[in-house]
């Protein structure tokens, strides 16, 4: 079995991650980036970012990852496009095994996994699965071209969604269970303002429909009130954009993290439980969960890490 050791291993490459290999690597760490399974995380699956600071005409997130991964390589950090499926946290040099079965033995440890869009949790959802049930428009979306469909949720990335859609489809129902939406108001501004895009307000889904593929969507609405109403929508398409899940299942039983799977940190440091272990980016972020606010804590763990190392005599 083929062992490598590190000073510094990170684990995950979205902006977080990246961006900690570009401190890491500037201050001579050499660090491992394992970058997963979906190279550049949840950004690579959207479109146009128009909040993160230094691009007034706003890029593509793609684009955007592709760049902090080259200046994360410029200054030496090695990128390894495998995923890491264990690790042992209970004693130092930590021992990691990637998804070819190598060890990678680390003096230090950053996690940077991101997190991952939620289900509804419905039986119809896997039935659908790649016919017709999506959570990505900017994957999945083109298939749906001159077509009807819906999207779930009410906050931004439903709406960033939803806007996505009515410019390539016929009609784009927006399934909301309250009778607002959370989204920020210039989103939801953007989203009224659209012709094609249909918001239904106090709307649960209770399952799809379809033959071979999604033909419809069974909706409730006023779920358990006096006026509740049982309808249907048809639709081919049905794309979910309710939240996400922080993808730490690896972690679980090695680390302290909070009862949604979010990695506990001692903030404003973002050292965790485990000395020489660091989380960043959104698996320790239930709260602002931004590519910018990713980009920042990748940072500072990078600057947490290079100190514990130091402090170590490891460096
Ligand atoms: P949010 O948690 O903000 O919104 C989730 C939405 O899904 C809510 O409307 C919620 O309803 C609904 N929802 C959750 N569970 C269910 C369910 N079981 N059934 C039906 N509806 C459900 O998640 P987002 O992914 O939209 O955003 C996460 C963060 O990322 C936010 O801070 C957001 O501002 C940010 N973001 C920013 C963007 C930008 O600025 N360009 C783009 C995308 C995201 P309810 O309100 O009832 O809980």
């Amino acid at each position: 079995m083929e062992e490598r050791k590190t000073k510094l291993l990170i684990i995950g490459s979205g902006p977080a991650g990246y961006t900690a290999g570009i401190y890491a690597s500037r201050a001579n760490l050499q660090p491992l980036i394992y970058e997963g399974n979906q190279p550049g995380g949840q950004l690579t699956q959207t479109t146009e970012i128009e909040n993160f600071p230094g691009y007034p005409e706003g890029v593509q997130g793609p684009e955007m990852m592709q760049d902090l991964r080259r200046q994360a390589e410029r200054f030496g950090a090695e990128v390894i496009s495998q995923t890491i499926e264990k690790v042992d946290f209970s004693h130092r040099p930590f021992v990691c095994e990637d998804d070819h079965g190598h060890k990678v033995i680390a003096d230090a440890v950053i996690i940077c996994t991101g997190a991952k869009a939620k289900y509804l949790g419905l039986e119809d959802e896997q039935k659908y699965n790649g016919l017709g049930v999506s959570a990505c428009a900017t994957c999945d979306g083109f298939f749906y071209r001159k077509k009807d469909v819906a999207v779930v949720g009410g906050g931004d990335t439903a709406c960033e969604e939803a806007l996505y859609l009515s410019t390539l489809c016929r009609k784009v129902y927006m399934i909301v269970r309250k009778d607002y939406l959370r989204a920020s108001k210039a989103m939801q501004h953007r989203v009224r303002s659209r012709e094609n895009i249909e918001i239904l307000f106090k709307c649960n889904t209770v399952g799809l429909y379809g033959q071979d593929g999604v033909e419809g969507v069974h909706l409730v609405r006023n779920k358990g009130e006096q006026n509740e109403e049982k309808f249907d929508i048809e639709v081919e398409g049905f794309f979910l954009a309710i939240g996400h899940k922080p993808s730490t299942d690896i972690f679980r039983g090695q680390i302290e993290m909070d009862e949604e799977g979010y990695i506990r940190t001692n903030a404003p440091n973002t050292s965790t439980n485990v000395s020489g272990v660091f989380a960043a980016g959104d698996c320790a972020d239930p709260i602002y969960r931004q590519a910018v606010s990713a980009a920042g804590t990748g940072c500072r763990a990078a600057l947490d890490a290079e100190r514990y190392l130091l402090d170590h005599n490891e460096f």
